[in-house]
């Protein structure tokens, strides 16, 4: 889609042949800033990259405990890892989401940093964890990735911690043609230094202060993303008009359990990143819709975090493992036709009918 659109933002950069910390690139930011509301915002070359040096400019490292949901992408754990400090897995609530009080039950002496993951295009209830970080004096870093256009009680995802991140990989709904990610803070002292770790600790002036990295947006991926975000609104409507037909068209199976409503909650802004349903009989539900010509994923390739015992994890989760063997993601993009919709709808009804 908008295939001429891009082509168009790509040439203007490849006739300049400056590629990279250009316009496109700043000009992202600020729209990035200002589209989620906060002061500062900076892209990064992944989400993973965000993530790390967001941790790094909150203070976390070495000897630290960050605590995250299992139900996550193994790039958060492991980015809580190179950052130095300690991943804490913990359970998710019925929504998907980190639970708060599985977060309160994990709080130790090392404890530095909660690390919510706003997963599915959902935003966290915040409130609850901002009340604990503040009462055991943690700081919050959102893992946003899967959280561009959510938003809680009117603030978007990325913009309750000290720091929040986003990936831009091309299957994510803000997706560009490659790696890429963000950063936003509110924090001046903050933004400057996640501006130094992204450019190997160089500053304005281009004299070296600190200890950086490399990860710096690309200029090109900046300009597909500026042109992208022109559509991002329309991209959310329609996958919150999918969302509402399955909701419909699916309640009343009792093997279902599904994802919250686009209109669940006047609290909730939900993008649908993913529509992640809990089936009985998953591996046969998922089995029939491919057999019937509707493929499904599980998240993570089937497996949460804690599962992943070479990395030294030894924690026990009953609920998170129980959702593992219930979890699937029903087709959900805006390239997706109403019939089709309704054909996934009808393919679900009939398997549970049999
Ligand atoms: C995609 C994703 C990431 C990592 O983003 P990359 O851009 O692929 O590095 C981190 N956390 C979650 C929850 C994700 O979905």
């Amino acid at each position: 889609m908008y295939a001429d659109e891009y082509r168009v933002a790509m040439d203007v950069v490849l006739n300049r042949g400056a590629f990279i910390l250009q316009s496109e690139n700043r000009e992202f930011d600020q729209n990035l800033a200002k589209y989620v509301g906060s002061k500062y915002a900076y892209g990064v070359g992944n989400g993973t990259d965000a993530i790390i040096i967001a941790l790094r400019a909150a203070g976390v490292g070495q000897g630290d405990e960050v605590i995250l949901p299992s139900h996550t992408y193994i790039a958060t754990a492991a980015s809580v890892h190179f950052a130095g400090a300690t991943p804490v897995l913990v359970e998710c609530g019925t929504d998907h989401l980190i639970d708060p009080e599985a977060i309160e039950s994990a709080i130790t002496s090392r404890s530095k940093c909660i690390l919510p993951v706003q997963l599915n295009g959902r935003t966290a209830n915040m409130e609850a964890i901002e009340q604990i970080a503040k009462k055991h004096g943690l700081v919050i870093v959102e893992d946003a990735a899967q959280g561009v256009g959510s938003s809680f009680k009117g603030r978007a995802a990325g913009t309750f911690g000290i720091a929040g991140t986003y990936s831009f990989f091309p299957a994510k709904i803000l997706g560009s043609f490659g790696d890429a990610g963000a950063i936003v803070t509110n924090d001046e002292k903050i933004g400057q230094r996640i501006s130094l770790l992204r450019d190997h600790g160089r500053n304005e002036e281009g004299n070296v202060v600190a200890w950086g990295l490399n990860s710096r947006l690309d200029n090109l991926q900046a300009a597909v993303l500026l042109t992208r975000m022109k559509h991002l609104d329309k991209e959310i409507a329609r996958r919150r008009e999918i969302a509402s037909m399955y909701q419909e068209g699916l309640q009343g199976i009792s093997e279902l359990l599904l994802p919250p409503g686009p209109n669940a909650s006047p609290d909730h802004f939900d993008s649908y990143q993913n529509y992640e349903i809990e089936a009985e009989r998953r591996d046969d539900l998922k089995k029939f819709l491919l057999d019937n010509g509707v493929g499904t994923l599980i998240q993570w390739n089937g497996s949460p975090i804690h599962w992943f015992k070479d990395l030294g994890f030894n924690v026990n989760l009953p609920i998170t493992d129980e959702l593992f063997k219930r979890c699937l993601l029903l087709p959900i993009n805006s390239m997706l036709t109403n019939l089709e919709v309704e054909i996934v709808i009808e393919e679900v009804r009939r398997f549970y009918r049999s």
